[in-house]
């Protein structure tokens, strides 16, 4: 009788793989979240271990027990995304759990954070423990990661450990490190003003909007007057926002009318 083996077989949600050993052979693979992790200085990959596409540089970084709150070591199309999620995270003192604000999926009760990672998971919502741990240990791909609290809406990254890896943890030292309560002071000031800018561009929208509800009771009202209604027009103009310039194709009004086909039945014809 042959021995047992493990399934050859690649393949399967990525997910389900994250418990298994990390390989030592890494191939090319995306382009790491950091900043300097490419291949060469024009690279769009980096060098991944390819069980749990785990940067390679990364996880040297984490298995040295570096973990970091500076987004500026982040690809600068990737601190946006990290600001948007830290906003999500009820960041408290360092030694508390601090708990997740965003999407909880209504079915599995399981905290989720929208986003598409092409080449480490096929998958679009992402535990927020493990997008934490990709902002601070590093990108390292879906490898397991389990907390010290046993709570499943924590983020903090001081109770959450990369699984499999070999990760160096040292957390006496974190709570007492200056360099990294400095980079969190540096963090939730960014934060801060990150929610800021979203509230006034939220507010511009807003107002926007009722800048057209009013115009369009402007010009609508039979009652408007002329001069009004003619001034109206001319800052729409000037402002490149009237509709024969947005919509130059469109014949608005004077479109014909278009049946649809919507209903089988056809009430003119049984007449
Ligand atoms: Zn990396
Ligand atoms: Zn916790």
């Amino acid at each position: 009788m042959a021995e047992a083996v493990p399934s050859k077989k690649v393949g399967g949600h990525a997910y389900g793989r994250r418990v298994k050993q990390m390989s030592n052979t890494a191939e090319e693979g995306e382009l790491c979240l950091y900043s300097g992790h490419s291949l060469g200085r024009f690279s769009s990959h980096s060098m991944r271990y390819d069980s749990h596409q785990a940067c390679v540089r990364c996880v040297a970084g984490a298995r040295e027990g570096r973990m970091s709150f500076d987004i500026s070591k982040l690809l600068k199309k990737n601190r946006v995304k990290a600001l948007r999620f830290w906003s999500l995270v009820d960041i408290g003192d360092p030694d508390e759990c601090w708990e997740w604000n965003g999407c909880i999926n209504k079915r599995t009760k399981q905290p989720q954070f929208a986003w598409r990672r092409h080449g480490i998971s096929s998958s679009t919502q992402h535990h927020p423990q493990r997008v934490a741990m990709w902002f601070t240990w590093g990108d390292l791909g879906f490898t397991g990661v389990k907390t010290t609290c046993g709570n499943k809406y924590c983020c903090n990254p001081f109770h959450l450990i990369p699984q499999n890896i070999g990760v160096f943890v040292d957390h006496d030292s974190y709570l007492e490190s200056f360099e990294l309560a400095c980079e969190l002071h540096t963090l939730k000031q960014q934060i801060a003003e990150y929610v800021i800018q979203q509230a006034v561009k939220e507010q511009e929208k807003i107002a926007s909007a009722e800048g057209l509800d009013q115009r369009e009771e402007l010009i609508l009202n039979p009652n408007s007057m002329f001069d009004e209604r003619y001034e109206a027009v001319m800052v729409d103009m000037l402002q490149g926002r009237h509709i024969s310039q947005t919509k130059p194709e469109s014949p608005g009004l004077f479109e014909q009318p278009e049946d649809h086909q919507t209903d089988d039945e056809d009430p003119t014809s049984e007449f």
